[in-house]
């Protein structure tokens, strides 16, 4: 059996990390089995399903590389093929038109609230051995229920959960087609999970109370139901519901945040599955090691700081090529141009121990693509002093006269020339910073040297000490 799974979303908003989280155990499980993995856009709720929800989800997922292995199938395409379903089912007496008015519906329900009765559809339409069904009423457009069996139970067995059990009595005959023809939202859901072959349905828990009722519709359809696994949510760090505030954001605000597609799918895959001790897995490696067995039915907790520390190991170590674009991007967003600056692969050696976001690494990048525009304020006036002016220009020298503008040789003549002046590093190095970046951090400084090269250097070192003297003619 070859095993096919799939990832539904409803495009009313962007991919958040709930659901990639879900589309990720989906596509894993596939590649696992050497299986497919399908994309579905339930979109039959056009009141609140948009075509930029659609493209944020394809976003998402091309950013994380969760490709659907055939062209994504959308429910508003399939009408026809539901009401194929609907009809078939009518006639073999699995479905029936039920012809209450909603007034009557209404009634019945508070009839049987005064009662103290669960409010549940009496089955007065539905057909049974020997009854005598009401006259049909004229004008009245009948919508289609399906004819749950009466008794009995369906059992789940959940691949996260264990066996669910529910009571076929506690389930009414649900509509399956309203009475202008349009099928409904767990009707499609089997239609599509049959028609695709799907094996494995693996979606967020708060579907498990319409489980029963699709594998009962899939069963009088002659379909096999296939295995579920209905995953946990995902908590705030405070257990509470997540929420905006707790990192409840779409995938695509993550890639602004400067996180690493791999380094975010490392840290949702280990929200709520793991694997002994495990933290840091490559796509591989999660494709080689993910099962059910250990996802936990409990809910996983969302742990901002967790994440920001996995996508700074893979920052450290991510090969540069999966690095430079997400780095490019992050630098064209800021408004700077790559091109104009210092390669983009040496920066990124030069500061990924030191960031633990691409967004930080940008940020502190600036000086290396743009003209200053000033300087920190804190950090100029601790540094930008006068006796630092008279160092910055007499080093100024010293750099102009290096034959060669290399990390080693910034290395030796800065340190000859702190030395030469009896100071430490720091002493000359902190004021170079704030001239050079327009801060005081930045690398280490004969590396900062390097990338910046000779005429930027020797350019903001003037400048700086212009800087000085000019705020020491003002104060005169
Ligand atoms: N469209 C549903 C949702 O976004 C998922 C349905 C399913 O996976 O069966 O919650």
């Amino acid at each position: 059996m070859t095993v096919v799974t799939r990832f539904a979303p409803s495009p009313t908003g962007f991919l958040h990390i709930g659901g990639a989280r879900t589309a990720l155990f989906s596509y894993l499980y596939a590649k696992r089995h050497g299986g497919r993995f399908l994309l579905r856009i339930e979109d039959t709720d056009r009141e609140r399903s948009t075509q930029e929800a659609v493209d944020a989800i394809f976003e998402g997922m091309a950013w994380l590389g969760l490709k659907s292995d055939v062209e994504p199938i959308y429910q508003t395409q399939r009408f026809d093929r539901y009401r194929e379903v609907i009809a078939q089912m009518l006639a073999a007496g699995t479905a029936y038109r039920c012809y209450c008015s909603k007034e009557e519906l209404e009634q019945m329900r508070n009839e049987q609230i005064a009662r103290k009765e669960k409010p549940r559809y009496d089955g007065r339409w539905r057909p049974e051995p020997g009854k005598r069904l009401p006259p049909v009423p004229e004008g009245v457009q009948p919508v289609v229920r399906f004819r749950n069996p009466a008794d009995g139970q369906v059992v789940i067995p959940d691949l996260i959960k264990g066996e669910i059990v529910f009571d076929n009595a506690e389930l009414d005959d649900l509509i399956i087609a309203r009475a202008d023809g349009t099928p409904t939202y767990n009707f499609c859901v089997v239609v599509d999970d049959w028609d695709m072959g799907i094996t494995h349905v693996i979606r967020g828990d708060d579907h498990v109370n319409n489980t029963p009722r699709q594998i009962n519709i899939l069963k009088a359809l002659g379909a096999t139901p296939p295995q579920y696994a209905h995953v946990s949510m995902i908590l705030g760090a405070d257990g509470t519901k997540l929420s905006k505030r707790h990192g409840a954001l779409g995938v695509m605000e993550y890639r602004a945040m400067g996180f690493l597609p791999e380094a975010m799918l490392n840290y949702l895959v280990r929200l709520g599955w793991s694997h002994g001790d495990q933290e840091l897995f490559t796509r591989q490696e999660m494709i080689e090691k993910f099962d059910f067995d250990h996802v936990s039915a409990s809910p996983a907790r969302f742990d901002m700081e967790k994440a920001y520390w996995v996508n700074h190991q893979y920052l450290k170590t991510a090969p540069l090529d999966v690095v430079v674009p997400e780095f490019d991007w992050h630098l064209r967003r800021m408004g700077l141009d790559p091109a104009q600056g210092p390669r983009l692969e040496d920066v990124i050696l030069a500061q990924r121990e030191r960031c633990r976001t691409l967004l930080e690494m940008a940020e502190k990048s600036h000086f290396f693509y743009a003209d200053l525009t000033g300087y920190n304020e804190k950090d100029a006036a601790k540094h930008l002093t006068a006796d630092a002016a008279e160092l910055l220009e007499a080093l100024a020298s010293v750099l102009a006269g290096l034959p060669a503008w290399t990390a080693e040789a910034l290395h030796a003549a800065v340190n000859g020339f702190a030395e030469s002046r009896g100071l430490g590093l720091g002493k000359v190095a902190q004021p170079i910073r704030v001239a050079v970046a327009g801060m005081a951090v930045s690398p280490p400084i004969d590396q900062t040297l390097a990338l910046l090269g000779r005429t930027r250097t020797l350019a903001r070192l003037t400048a700086a000490v212009e800087h000085v003297h000019g705020k020491s003619r003002a104060n005169s």
